[in-house]
C-alpha cells in the first residue's frame, strides 16, 4: 500500500482514478472513450455542466459568480488576472508570501503597478506577515491563500476595501469559506480538485470589463463565461475528472465535511511534529497549512535516514521542496486520515530506533 503525500500532481480518490480509467475505455456505454468525444457533442456538454453546477454548488456561489474551466494552469493566472483586470498606470495591492505570490507579483508588473504591501521574506516564508494596509486605490488586492511550498496559510481572509483575488490552487474546496467575497479566485486543477491541466476561476462578472486595453480574444475572461468554457477545446479529460472529484466531494458531504478531516488530519501530524524531539515544524503555529505540512529534523544529517525508512513503509513525495528543505507531507482532499497515521507511528518508530 502506498501512501501518497505528493505535493501536486497529487493523490485523488480511488473511485476517481477507477471511474476515470473505465471513461478511457468506454464512456458511459457509448462505446466510445471520453478521449475521443467531440467537446461540443451533448454527452461532452452535460459534462462540463455538472462540472460548474457542482463546484457552484459546494462553494456555495452567488449569482454574480461565473465559472470557468480554463488551460493553462495557474501560472497562466498570474498574467491573465493583470490582463483582465489591471490597466497599465493602475496599482493592484500583492502579499507576498512565498514562491507563488512572487510569480504572481512579476507576471502583474507587465500589466500595471503591484505594490507589494507586506512581505514574510525576512522571516524566510515562516510566517503570514501581521499588521499591514492596503491602500484604497488599489483595484485589487492579491493573496496566496495556501502557501504550498513553505507550507503557511491564510487561516483568515483580510477584510479590507479592495477587490480580494486569491490563487487558491492548494487549498481550493478543503476549508469552508465565503466564497463570495472574492472578485476572482484562481486554481490549478492537480492539487485538490482533479487533474493537471486545467484551472478553475470564479469570477464576480462586475469586476470585467473596466480596462481600456485590448485583451487578446482566448485571455478575456469575458468570452469564456459567455461561451461556457467552450471558447476552444476545452482540457475534456482533465475537466472530466474534476467533475468525478467533485462528485466525490459532494458525497463525503461537502466542503464542511472535507474540512472536519482535513483539521483531523493537521492536527494528528502537527502534534507528532512538536512532541517528537527529532522533527520540528518550520512555520509559526498560527499560520500552519493544514495543507502542506513542512518539517525539518533537529539533526539534519539523521534525514536521508529518514526518508529511506519511510519509503520502506510505502510513504512518498514528503521529501520537502529545495527551497525549505526537510520534508513536506501534502494532506489534501483524497489523502485519508489512515495515511497519516502511518506516517506518524514512522516518525515514532524511527525516534525510538535514533534514541
Ligand atoms: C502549484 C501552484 C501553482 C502553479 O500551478 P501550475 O498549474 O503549475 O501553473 C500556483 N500557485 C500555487 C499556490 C500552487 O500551489
Amino acid at each position: 500500500m502506498v501512501h501518497n503525500f505528493n505535493g501536486g500532481p497529487s493523490i485523488l480518490p480511488q473511485t476517481v482514478f477507477e471511474q476515470a480509467a473505465q471513461a478511457v475505455l468506454n464512456y458511459n456505454n457509448t462505446g466510445l472513450s471520453i478521449l475521443e468525444l467531440g467537446h461540443r457533442t451533448p454527452t461532452f456538454q452535460a459534462v462540463m455542466d455538472e462540472a460548474q453546477a457542482l463546484l457552484k454548488e459546494l462553494m456555495q456561489l452567488d449569482s454574480d459568480h461565473e465559472v470557468m474551466f480554463l488551460h493553462g494552469g495557474a501560472s497562466t493566472q498570474f498574467m491573465q488576472v493583470p490582463m483582465n483586470l489591471l490597466d497599465e498606470k493602475d496599482t493592484a495591492a500583492y502579499a507576498d508570501t512565498g514562491v507563488w505570490s512572487s510569480k504572481a507579483i512579476k507576471e502583474a508588473k507587465l500589466y500595471g503597478k503591484p505594490e507589494v504591501v507586506c512581505s514574510g521574506k525576512e522571516n524566510n516564508y515562516t510566517a503570514i506577515p501581521k499588521d499591514f494596509a492596503v491602500p484604497n486605490d488599489a483595484k485589487y488586492f492579491h493573496i496566496t491563500t495556501n502557501n504550498t511550498i513553505y507550507g503557511s496559510q491564510w487561516q483568515k481572509i483580510p477584510v479590507t476595501s479592495n477587490v480580494m483575488v486569491a490563487d487558491m490552487s492548494s487549498d481550493i474546496l478543503s476549508r469552508q469559506l465565503d466564497f463570495n467575497q472574492f472578485g476572482l479566485i484562481y486554481a490549478g486543477a492537480q492539487k485538490n480538485i482533479g487533474a493537471a491541466g486545467v484551472n478553475v476561476v470564479v469570477v464576480n462578472k462586475n469586476i470585467l470589463g473596466k480596462v481600456k486595453r485590448t485583451i487578446a480574444t482566448i485571455m478575456d475572461y469575458r468570452n469564456h463565461i459567455k461561451e461556457g468554457s467552450m471558447l476552444n477545446t476545452p482540457p475534456v479529460f482533465a475537466v472530466y475528472v474534476c467533475m468525478l472529484t467533485l462528485r466525490w466531494l459532494k458525497e463525503q458531504g461537502g466542503v464542511a465535511a472535507i474540512e472536519k478531516l482535513n483539521d483531523e488530519k493537521a492536527a494528528l501530524l502537527y502534534k507528532e511534529i512538536d512532541d517528537n524531539s527529532l522533527f520540528k515544524a518550520t512555520v509559526v503555529p498560527e499560520d500552519r497549512s493544514k495543507m502542506n505540512v513542512c518539517f525539518v529534523m533537529h539533526n539534519p544529517d539523521l534525514e536521508e535516514a529518514f526518508l529511506t525508512f519511510t519509503k520502506q513503509n510505502g510513504i512518498v513525495g514528503i521529501k520537502g521542496h529545495r527551497l525549505v528543505g526537510g520534508f513536506r507531507a501534502s494532506l489534501y482532499n483524497a489523502l485519508p486520515l489512515s495515511s497519516v497515521q502511518v506516517l506518524v507511528n514512522a516518525m515514532q518508530d524511527f525516534a525510538k530506533n535514533n534514541q
